[in-house]
């Protein structure tokens, strides 16, 4: 049966990755979200099992030395983590599937799963992207400045990635992102590895 597509969406914080990925996700019924295992406390207005699970760090270590997770990395003061069966059951079934992690778990993606299709999101520029986060108003100025911070070491990452989306403008960014899917499914790889003509 034909695998689903893994689609791996990095980029620093305030870059519009979760605008992009919710975009993304309610224009096309097709992708599935995989929600990820924090240790972080939730912001307000974050749902359990929606946004993330919530667990205390005791769980998430747990979880992870029971192998049950595909990734996990210490992000911004938190744990984060991508659980394991839900990703791999979904490829299975032939269902495209979206993580939105940051570059540690992205690049140990890479090393278990290379046929992933990786995507990193620039901000237009290092001013636009303080304004956001300041704007976004959910963050202390201590962990702003973690998050600049992070921004940086995060880019240095970026040739890592397949392709690289600009978010100037959300709705081109989402476009952008829907022609690199179908780009991929037209891949000579993917198509010769599922047609029976040949
Ligand atoms: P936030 O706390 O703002 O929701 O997310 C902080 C950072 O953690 C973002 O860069 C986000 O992409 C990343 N992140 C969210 N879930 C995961 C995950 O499951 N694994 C990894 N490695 N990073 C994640």
């Amino acid at each position: 049966m034909k695998k689903g597509l893994l689609l791996v969406v990095s980029g620093p914080s305030g870059c519009g990755k979760g605008t992009i990925c919710n975009l993304l996700i309610s224009n096309n019924e097709s992708i599935n979200v995989s929600v990820s295992l924090t240790t972080r406390k939730p912001r307000d207005g974050e749902v359990e099992g929606i946004n993330y699970f919530f667990v205390p760090e005791e769980k998430f270590k747990s979880m992870v030395d029971n192998n049950e997770v595909l990734e996990y990395a210490y992000v911004h003061g938190s744990y984060y983590a991508t659980p394991k069966n839900f990703v791999f059951d979904k490829l299975e079934k032939g269902e495209d599937i979206l993580l939105e992690i940051d570059v540690q778990g992205a690049m140990q993606v890479k090393e278990i799963y290379p046929q992933a299709t990786f995507i990193f999101l620039l901000p237009p520029s290092m001013e636009e992207l303080k304004n956001r986060i300041i704007k976004r108003g959910t963050e202390s100025t201590e962990a702003i400045e973690l998050r600049l911070k992070n921004a940086h070491k995060e880019l240095e990452y970026i040739r890592e990635y397949d392709y690289v989306v600009v978010n100037d403008q959300v709705e081109k960014a989402v476009n952008d992102i829907e022609c690199i899917i179908q780009a991929e499914k037209c891949k000579t790889n993917r198509v010769i590895n599922n047609t029976s003509i040949l």
